[in-house]
C-alpha cells in the first residue's frame, strides 16, 4: 500500500516552531510536503495606484520563506513554492502526489477566509479534505470564558474577562527530522523582488528601523531584546519614535507568522520568573492581548472592518478623497512635522511606531477630513507589519467607526510633537529641512518670526488643514 500524503500549506505562520499544522500532519501521514503559495492577487495593482503589497514587506516576507526553505532543508525535507492562486497551486500539488489532506492556520478576515472555502472546494473534487487550525492569536478559542462571545464593545471589558483565568497553551516544539519530499515533486525556485517586477525600498541611509524576514531573525532578535532587559523598562520607552529598542519591534515577525505569541508569552513568563517581572513585563503582555482582541473583532465582525462605515455601518458616512491632500500626506508634505517625519520613516523603512501610526491615522481623518479607507490601503501596502486585523480595526477606531464608544480619536499633533519627541531628535532625523530650527519651534516652524526664518535660510508654509 502506498504511503499516505499531506501537504502543510504555510501562510502568514512561516516557521517551525509552534505550527500546529505541521505537527498534526505528521502525526497522521508517512509523507508531508510543505508548500508556500504566493498569490499573484497580493501583488496586483489596487484602484490606488499602488500594488497590495509593497516592497518592504515582499522582501520581508521573500526572506522568511527562504529561511523556512533552509530550515526545512535542514531536516530532510524542502519547501515547495507555487507562484498561482492557492486553490489551483494546491489542488495541482494535491493530484500530483495523491495528497489526501491539507493542513494550514485559518485567519479571521474575509479575503483569507475566502480563500480557504476556494481551496477546500477545489480539494474536494479530489476527494482531499482542508484541515484548518488556529495559529495567530495568544489565546485558542476554546480557551476564552463564554462571556466574550458576543465580543464586549470595548477592549477593557473583554481584556478584564479573559485575564480573570488566562490560558495560553504551551508552543509546540519544532520537528526533528522529517520526511524526505517524493522523488517527482520540483520545490520550485524562489522568487526575488526583480523577478517580480519589484525595486528594494530606497531605504535611507538614516533609517533607523531594520528586520530580516524569517524565523531564526525572528527569534534572534526577540532574544537579544531579553538578553539586553530592555523589557524591564518596556512600559516607559514603549511610546518612543526613534530607534530599534523603545518597543518590542516583533510585529513583522508576528504579522508573518515567523514569531509565535504563545513563544513570545511563555518566553515573557520566563523572564518575570528568573530576570525581572514588573509593570513593564505584563505591559508586552497587554499589548499581545491588544492584538488578540482585533483578530476576534475581525472574527465577528467580517468585512465590515473594510467599509466605510465600520463596524457600526454607517454606510451613507461621505468622505472625501482630495488628491493633493492626500498625497501630500502619503508622501509626508503637510507641514507638520510629526505627521512627516512618521510618513517619510514609512516609506523609507516599512515601520512607524505606534504613536506615530495614531497620530498620523488622527490628523488624515480628524484633520484632513479625508477618506480613512485611503489610509488604511496605504498602510495595507507600505507597512513591513500589515496584519488585516490589526490595520483595519485599529483605523476603524482611530475613525471613529470602530467598536469604541468615544465618538472621536483625535489628537492634537503638535502636541502630540512636544510631548513625545520634545528635543525634536526624531523629526529632525527625518526632515533634514528641519536641522537648524530651535527647540522651541521644532514642531510648528510656521510659526517661527520671518527674521528667525530668514536667518535659517528657510520658509515654512502654513501646514495643512490644522
Ligand atoms: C492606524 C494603526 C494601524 C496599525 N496597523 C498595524 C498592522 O498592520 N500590524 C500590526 O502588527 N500592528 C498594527 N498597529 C499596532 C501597532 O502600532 C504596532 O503593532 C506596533 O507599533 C508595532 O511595533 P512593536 O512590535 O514594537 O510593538 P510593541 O509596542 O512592542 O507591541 C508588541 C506587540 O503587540 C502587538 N500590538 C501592540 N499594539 C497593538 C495594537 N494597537 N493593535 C494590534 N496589535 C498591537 C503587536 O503585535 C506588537 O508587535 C497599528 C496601529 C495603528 C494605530
Amino acid at each position: 500500500m502506498s504511503a499516505s500524503v499531506a501537504l502543510v500549506w504555510f501562510r502568514n505562520d512561516l516557521r517551525l516552531h509552534d505550527h500546529a499544522p505541521l505537527v498534526a500532519a505528521l502525526r497522521a501521514h508517512a509523507v508531508v510536503v510543505p508548500v508556500f503559495v504566493l498569490d499573484p492577487a497580493l501583488l496586483a495593482e489596487t484602484d490606488f495606484g499602488w500594488r497590495k503589497t509593497g516592497s518592504a514587506r515582499l522582501a520581508f516576507m521573500l526572506e522568511a520563506v527562504a529561511d523556512l526553505r533552509a530550515s526545512l532543508r535542514a531536516r530532510g525535507s524542502n519547501l515547495v513554492v507555487s507562484h498561482a492562486a492557492p486553490a489551483q497551486a494546491l489542488a495541482t500539488l494535491a493530484q500530483q502526489v495523491g495528497a489526501t489532506a491539507v493542513y494550514a492556520t485559518g485567519y479571521a478576515t474575509p479575503e483569507e477566509q475566502r480563500d480557504e472555502r476556494r481551496v477546500a472546494k477545489a480539494l474536494a473534487t479530489l476527494g482531499a479534505t482542508l484541515h484548518l487550525s488556529y495559529g495567530h492569536p495568544l489565546l485558542h478559542p476554546d480557551d476564552l470564558p463564554d462571556r466574550v462571545t458576543p465580543l464586549p464593545e470595548i477592549f477593557t471589558q473583554w481584556r478584564k474577562e479573559v485575564e480573570r483565568r488566562l490560558k495560553v497553551r504551551q508552543p509546540l516544539p519544532a520537528p526533528g527530522k522529517l520526511p524526505a519530499l517524493p522523488a517527482s515533486v520540483e520545490a520550485g525556485a524562489l522568487p526575488t523582488l526583480a523577478s517580480l517586477g519589484y525595486e528594494s525600498l530606497p531605504r535611507a541611509a538614516e533609517a533607523d528601523y531594520a528586520a530580516e524576514g524569517g524565523e531564526t531573525a525572528g527569534l534572534a532578535h526577540w532574544e537579544a531584546y531579553l538578553e539586553a532587559e530592555y523589557l524591564s523598562t518596556y512600559k516607559e520607552t514603549r511610546n518612543g519614535l526613534l530607534g530599534m529598542p523603545f518597543s518590542s519591534k516583533l510585529s513583522a515577525w508576528l504579522a508573518q507568522g515567523c514569531l509565535s505569541p504563545r513563544q513570545i508569552y511563555w518566553d515573557i513568563k520566563r523572564y518575570e520568573a528568573e530576570v525581572a517581572s514588573n509593570e513593564s513585563t505584563y505591559w508586552l503582555v497587554f499589548e499581545l492581548l491588544w492584538r488578540d482582541y482585533f483578530y476576534y473583532v475581525a472574527r465577528q465582525y467580517g468585512s465590515r472592518l473594510f467599509r466605510p462605515g465600520g463596524l457600526r455601518g454607517h454606510e451613507t458616512r461621505k468622505l472625501r478623497r482630495d488628491r493633493g491632500t492626500l498625497e501630500a500626506w502619503r508622501t509626508g508634505q503637510t507641514g507638520v512635522p510629526l505627521v512627516d517625519a512618521c510618513m517619510r520613516q514609512l516609506l523609507a523603512t516599512g515601520f512607524m511606531s505606534n504613536r506615530g501610526r495614531q497620530n498620523v491615522a488622527s490628523y488624515q481623518v480628524h484633520d484632513l477630513h479625508q477618506d480613512w479607507i485611503y489610509g488604511a490601503s496605504w498602510f495595507e501596502h507600505a507597512l513591513v507589519d500589515y496584519d488585516p486585523a490589526s490595520n483595519w480595526a485599529n483605523w476603524c477606531y482611530v475613525a471613529g467607526v470602530g467598536n469604541d464608544p468615544r465618538p472621536s480619536r483625535k489628537f492634537n499633533v503638535v502636541k502630540q510633537g512636544y510631548d513625545y519627541d520634545p528635543d525634536g531628535a526624531f523629526v529632525r532625523h527625518y526632515l533634514p529641512e528641519l536641522k537648524g530650527v530651535p527647540n522651541h519651534a521644532i514642531h510648528e516652524p510656521h510659526r517661527l518670526s520671518p527674521l528667525e526664518a530668514q536667518a535659517l535660510g528657510m520658509q515654512f508654509a502654513e501646514p495643512l488643514h490644522l
